[in-house]
């Protein structure tokens, strides 16, 4: 490595070589918090010149964000409680700082340490900077790197990795990256369900001479008024979810959804959302939910009065394009519905363990699903229940078997439940 990069913070790893174990707080080697819900405080006595207050509180609350948006850890701003009842202490200083036993070696160099379990230091003689752009020593960057060491992490080989032991001496990443993410989690757990459904958003196109439409989708996972949309390609949702219900589909039921059906056939294209015994049509194109489609229809509606024999609250729903049919599922039961001659199927309602089989006996969710969504990206069903899903079959193991039961955190990752930043301030 080039003699001339910074190092983040090499005292603190001498610290860690001597003192070891000390550093662990928790349960678990290298665990340093017991508790996912932790306060953090930027010292009084220690902020630095180069910002103003605002700035650096920012930064460092940003920095926390990005690590509860990938484990299940959250972190409150508390200016105001006993010092006893702050978690993680952050504080800028110079030379000899804030009682530290280290001291800071002026420009270059060491940019920060961790000095003791939930003590961050970081040297103000460095030129520290919120802008990406600028020449400074980015106080993001630092503050995520820092934060990691203080939630129990060592350094991470990853070239990526905020986690990486020494500063990038070009723009580095501000983002952590699958090196973090794991790394984190190892120590905390991951993100988990329940969810109240899941859908993937269908766009279809036609390109060039092809017969088949191109089938564009966007996946989301609701769960009460919040949502997220969820990157497939890069296994994670997109940065800064969720997002309140409120903002990205108007005009929805508040305190969130039972289900979401897109039907769409040759002569059908249709969205509507379920919630309790009511159903609402929704406005894809103008992306909120329809008051009204001409004289007939006014929403929402009843749904036993929009698909005759089906009645709510429902568990779920889910269409399936290639067989043209929507499953309604409540308690044990499915009903199969024909939308082109909108009828349940002749002998249906039936048991679900009757219509989805379990392929290992008893590795079956039994009923009463929180969703049942059929992923364009992994071209399969998913029944959803709690923390589980179950894949459905397609071919060789029967139609519909239920295949082995997974955690619904390993086949989609990091669906943080991030609360929106919140100070105690009094
Ligand atoms: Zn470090
Ligand atoms: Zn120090």
């Amino acid at each position: 490595m080039g003699g001339s990069s910074r190092d983040w913070d090499s005292r603190a790893r001498r610290y860690k070589r001597s003192r070891g174990p000390s550093w662990s707080q928790g349960p678990m080697p290298g665990m340093a918090f017991a508790k996912q819900g932790l306060r953090w405080r930027l010292l009084a006595e220690g902020h630095s010149a180069h910002l103003p207050a605002w700035q650096q509180r920012r930064a460092i609350a940003l920095a926390f964000r990005r690590w509860s948006e990938v484990a299940p850890l959250s972190f409150q701003e508390d200016s105001s409680s006993p010092g006893n009842e702050i978690d993680i202490r952050l504080g800028f200083g110079t030379g000899r700082h804030l009682g530290c036993p280290w001291l800071f070696d002026g420009p270059g160099g060491e940019l920060a340490h961790t000095a003791q379990p939930g003590e961050i230091h970081l040297d103000d003689d460095e030129p520290f900077s919120v802008s990406p752009s600028d020449h400074g020593v980015n106080l993001l960057q630092v503050a995520l790197h820092e934060i990691g060491h203080v939630l129990g992490l060592p350094h991470l080989s990853s070239p990526d990795s905020v986690m990486n032991p020494l500063y990038p001496t070009t723009g580095g990443s501000m983002e952590l990256d699958w090196q973090d993410r794991r790394a984190i989690q190892e120590l905390y757990g991951k993100c988990e369900g329940p969810f109240d459904t899941v859908f993937d958003w269908v766009r279809k196109g036609w390109s060039g001479q092809q017969e088949e439409p191109v089938i564009q989708f966007s996946t989301y996972f609701l769960r009460g008024d919040r949502y997220w949309l969820y990157d497939n390609r890069q296994g994670r949702p997109r940065r800064g979810d969720p997002r309140s219900l409120e903002q990205g589909w108007r005009g929805l039921p508040t305190g969130g959804v039972d289900a979401y059906l897109h039907i769409w056939t040759t002569d059908i294209d249709r969205a509507y959302f379920f919630k309790g015994t009511q159903y609402w049509r929704y406005n894809r194109d103008a992306d909120q939910t329809f008051i009204k489609d001409g004289e007939a229809e006014r929403y929402p509606q009843c749904i036993s009065e929009g698909f005759p024999g089906i009645a709510g609250p429902l568990d779920t729903a889910v269409f399936l394009q290639q067989r043209r049919l929507i499953y309604f599922f409540k308690g044990h039961q499915v009903w199969a519905y024909n939308v082109s001659r909108q009828l349940t199927l002749e002998g249906f309602p039936k048991s679900l363990e009757d219509v989805f089989p379990a392929l290992v006996p008893n590795d079956h969710p039994k009923g009463n699903l929180d969703a049942a969504y059929y992923s364009y990206s992994h071209r399969a069903l998913f029944l959803i229940k709690g923390l589980y899903c179950w894949e459905v079959s397609t071919g060789g193991d029967g139609e519909n078997a239920l295949q082995p039961q997974r955690r619904v955190a390993e086949q989609w990752q990091d669906l943080c439940d991030v609360h929106p930043s919140s100070t105690v301030d009094r």
